[in-house]
Parts: structure tokens; sequence; C-alpha cells
């Protein structure tokens, strides 16, 4: 149980990005305005170039490429970079590229997301495991280090006490519930796929209504989950992962922030997985969208930094109300406001070997876990607030001085971080996200289909936010568009038998 646990609660890696010029994609920034010939072939934009957006024009190449699906693609990007949130890249300390490189994003996906799993693979990039728990994890109040664990060879007496303070039911209840969770999601890479032209719909399918309709502390408490194991394990999870509080997110997210076994990343960043995805399409960076409006029957009209294009479809791949794109008001009204998380990540280096016992009113010869998770509960009493959502070490830069990595909501000061690490402060960065979407317990979501030939990738976030599903998001919105234009689906026409179904760990759109 210990090591499950444990791999269970490891924190999300933050997606820090730098920009960076890809040579083989267009660099644009120049106006210019291209009109397609009446008679040329299809064409098909996509906003956005981050796990949404890549994925979308890696689907329609899989289309291309077997039943000769014949359109174009234009990714359109506002960044000078592939990845969006999810990019993810490596630092030098003190940009000195003689110390070994820090990862900065490195955001994890674990083995039941098949879609980032096989990319991985079918694209020979390294996977790297997260399975760093033999410096320990504990759950800070605020005020209180509320439980600890020493991690290492010390298991048996982790588990011992965390046996003590939670009991053996709720453990093990919470993990069967997530486990339940887990297997209905891969009824989504099955050769039967669900479809869905909305997320209640999909919701429903997958017997998740009332996951998505109480928050997570609701949820485990009606199953008799003790409330001082969500309070204290369980919040820990969904604060690192979604920036939010067990009895504010709803219980499907929640059921996601705990189902971290097998987390890993790629070698070098995720974001070479979504540079794969889109070595078929035209990728335009530096080009913002501007407005997308119905022109004639069945086209669009685009306008972007690099002028007009008329396309059979658009596939908008970005949270709306980032985009600042204008769409038609009957567009606009259907897409409800939806606030994000905005999430401070610290990333420094110490001269601290640990974290300084003092820092947590310990006594000094007190080990503090190199892992340190918050729960709400103290401030729920009246206590003071975690100043931070998560901290944990990174391992060493060079003999003496470690990395350490901090999410927070707020900024977190100098001065801050020298008193916690009783002045041993080397180098600090800085980056702020709008990071995931604020979840709370609902029914209604976003339409997945905005107009005929317009879709909607990011409708799937406010159920689950994370690479893997906003990949699994553009799939179906893509075999939707594919039947709807081309009158055949990623995996050919309706009724097309597919190959391979008996085939172990089978994939829905890699291996039809
Ligand atoms: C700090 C942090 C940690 C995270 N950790 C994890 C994790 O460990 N595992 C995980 O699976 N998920 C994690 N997530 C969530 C994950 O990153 C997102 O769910 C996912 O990357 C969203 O992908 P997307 O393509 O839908 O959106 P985005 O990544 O936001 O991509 C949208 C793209 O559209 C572009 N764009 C916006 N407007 C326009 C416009 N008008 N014209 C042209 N382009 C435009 C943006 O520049 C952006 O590149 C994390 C997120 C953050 C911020």
């Amino acid at each position: 149980m210990r090591t499950r646990w444990l791999a269970v609660l490891l924190p999300v890696v933050s997606g820090f990005q730098l920009p960076f010029k890809l040579p083989f994609f267009n660099q644009s920034g120049q106006q210019t305005l291209q009109q397609p010939p009446a008679d040329s072939k299809p064409r098909i934009a996509i906003i956005g170039a981050g796990a949404g957006g890549s994925s979308a024009a890696f689907w329609i190449s899989k289309a291309k490429e077997r039943f000769g699906v014949d359109v174009e693609v234009d990714v359109y990007e506002k960044e000078s970079y592939i990845g969006g949130r999810a990019c993810s890249t490596t630092v030098f300390p003190y940009g000195n590229s003689s110390l070994p490189p820090v990862e900065l994003g490195a955001s994890i996906f674990v083995k039941v997301n098949k879609n980032m799993w096989r990319a991985a693979d079918e694209f020979n990039l390294t996977r790297l495991n997260f399975r760093d728990d033999d410096q320990g994890m504990g759950v800070w109040d605020g005020e209180k280090l509320l439980f600890a664990t020493t991690g290492g060879w010390w298991g048996w007496w982790d588990n011992a006490k965390a046996l003590l303070r939670y009991g053996f039911h709720s453990p093990r209840r919470t993990q069967a519930l997530v486990d339940t969770m887990v297997n209905k999601f891969q009824s989504l890479y099955a050769p039967e796929v669900p479809r869905w032209q909305n997320i209640s719909h999909l919701s429903s399918i997958l017997g998740w209504d009332e996951l998505v309709s109480q928050t997570t502390s609701e949820y485990l408490l009606s199953n008799g989950v003790s409330n001082k194991f969500i309070s204290e394990l369980v919040e820990g999870a969904t604060r690192v992962n979604y920036g939010q509080n067990a009895d504010e997110l709803h219980a499907l997210e929640g059921a996601c922030s705990l189902a971290a076994t097998g987390a890993s990343a790629v070698e070098g960043g995720n974001f070479r997985i979504f540079e794969n995805f889109l070595k078929q399409a035209n990728v335009f960076l530096n080009t913002s969208v501007k407005s997308v409006s119905q022109t004639g029957t069945n086209k669009w009209a685009l306008e972007s930094d690099r002028g007009a294009e008329i396309y059979t479809a658009v596939i908008l791949a970005a949270p709306f109300h980032s985009t600042q794109l204008q769409v038609p008001s009957d567009i606009s009204s259907q897409i409800p406001p939806q606030p994000y998380v905005h999430l401070h990540v610290t990333l420094l280096t110490t001269t601290q070997p640990s974290f300084p016992a003092q820092s947590f009113s310990l006594p000094p010869s007190t080990k503090v876990p190199g892992m340190l998770l918050t729960t709400f509960e103290g401030a729920r009493n009246g206590g003071k607030q975690p100043e931070f959502n998560s901290m944990s070490y990174h391992g060493l830069i060079s003999e003496g001085e470690w990395v350490v990595k901090i999410f927070s909501k707020k900024r977190i000061s100098d001065k801050w971080l020298s008193k916690m690490f009783d002045g041993q402060v080397g180098w600090v960065l800085r980056k702020e996200w709008d990071a995931y979407p604020v979840l709370p317990p609902s029914s209604e979501f976003p339409p997945t289909k905005l107009a005929p030939g317009f879709y909607y990738v990011n409708s799937f976030e406010p159920f689950i936010s994370t690479m893997e599903t906003e990949a699994l998001a553009s799939r179906n919105v893509v075999d939707m568009l594919l039947h709807e234009s081309f009158e055949s689906g990623i995996c050919g026409p309706v009724g097309t038998p597919l190959n391979d179904t008996d085939k172990e760990d089978f994939v829905y759109g890699w291996d039809c």
C-alpha cells in the first residue's frame, strides 16, 4: 500500500515554458492574405498548438494516411512555441549551462493515459519515471506538520504510522473508488469507443454524474472515507494537482488527482510529443487568431495576424475566454464564463540539504520530508492558511546545492524564501500560469460542437483537465468533424470493421 499511496501523492510537476523555434514550422508574423482557389482541397484550421490542438492535427493526419481524407491542416499558435500549458523545458540554474539542467515543467502523465504513453513509444521518446518517494512526504496545515513519512527503507514504519492515523478502511475505500473510475476511463480507448456531442452526455455514458455533481469531500464521505483522511491526504493531492481544496473540487477531478500510478514524463519535455503530432500540419507560430465568422454556406472566415483565410471547418483548441477571439454572439453565448486557477511556480536553489526544522516549528534534530503537501483544514478551523500548495526538493545541481519547487496561490516573496531557508537561497525563477479550470461540482458543460463545422476541444476541461484528456477530446472532435464533412472518421466510415481489436492494450485511433 505504501508505495502505491506515495506514488498517488506524487506532485504534478509544472509545465514551464521558454520560447524556442522549430526550423520545420513556419515562423509567421507577416501580413499576407491567402484565399484558396475555389477548386482547392478542403482546409481545416486549428486554433492553438497545445496538447488539444496538436493532437487534433495528428488525428486528422491518421485519417489522411489511412483513408486518403484529402484535407489541408493549418495550426495557428499565438506564442512562439508548441505545447501551450504543457510546454515543458529545462533551464540552467543561474543561466549557467555548465550546471546540470533543471526540469522546469515535465508535467506528468500516467500509464492509463494511453495516448500520451503510446505516443512516447511510437515517436521513440524516452519516458522518465517519477518515483521519488525516498525523500518522504509530509502534510503541512500552515502551522503544524500533521503527518510525515520517512521514505526509503522505512516503508514499514510509514505504513504503521499511516494505519494508526487514518485506519485501514479510508485508504482502501478511496483506492477502490479511484480504481473504479480508472477502469471506466479505459473504455475511452476501446474499439466500441463512446462518442459524444456534449460532456453531459459522456458523463452519463461513463456513469460519472455522481462524481461531477459532488465535491471530492462529499463523495468520499458518503462512501465511508474519514474526514481526516480526506482533509489531509486527499486534499494534499487535490491542492498539488489542481490548486483546489477537496471541498471545492468536483469528485471526478479529485479522483484523477489520486490516480498517479506509473507517473512519467518525456525526457527533454512532453512538448516533444506535441511537436511530433504536428509534423503533417502547416504550423503558424507567433500568429494570433482574431476572429472566426461564418461566410456563405458551410465555410468559415478566419482572421489572424496572417490575414483572412477561408476554411471548411475550425477547431478551437484553447480555453475560449483566454483567446480574445471574436465570434458571432450565438456562438459565444453558448460558452459559460470559466475562471482558471492562477498558479505561481517558484524554482530556487538552496544550500540547505532539507527543509530546516525550525521553519516548521519543529525541534532542530527533526528531519523534515523533502516533499510537502498541504491541507486547508487548519484554516477551516480558524487557523493560518498554508503559504504554498506544495513544496518539494528536486535533486542536486552541484555539490551541496539543491533545487526546490514551490506551487502557490500567491507570489512567494524573497523575504519569505530567505526566512524558510535560513538565508541560504541562491538562484530564484518565478513563473505564473492560468493553470487549470476552477472545477466546482457541475452538471453543465460548454458544447463540443459550437456550430456546423466549428468545434471546441476545451469543452472537456471543466470535466477533466490534463494533457491526455485534451488528446481524447480532440480525437472525439476530429472523428465527429470527419464523419460530418468527409463521411469517414479516424478509423474509417461508420461500420468499418476495425483491425487488431484483440490486441492487448488496443488504443482507438492508433490501432484501427
Ligand atoms: C503548472 C501546470 C502543471 C500541470 N500539470 C499537469 C500534469 O502534470 N499532467 C497533465 O496531464 N496536465 C497538467 N497540467 C494541465 C495541462 O497542461 C492542460 O490540461 C493541457 O496542457 C491543456 O492543453 P490545451 O491544448 O487544451 O490548452 P493549452 O495548453 O492552453 O493550449 C492552447 C494554446 O492556444 C494558444 N492560443 C490561445 N489563444 C490563441 C489565439 N487567439 N490564436 C492562436 N493561438 C492561441 C495558446 O497560446 C496555447 O498554446 C498542468 C498545467 C499547468 C499550468
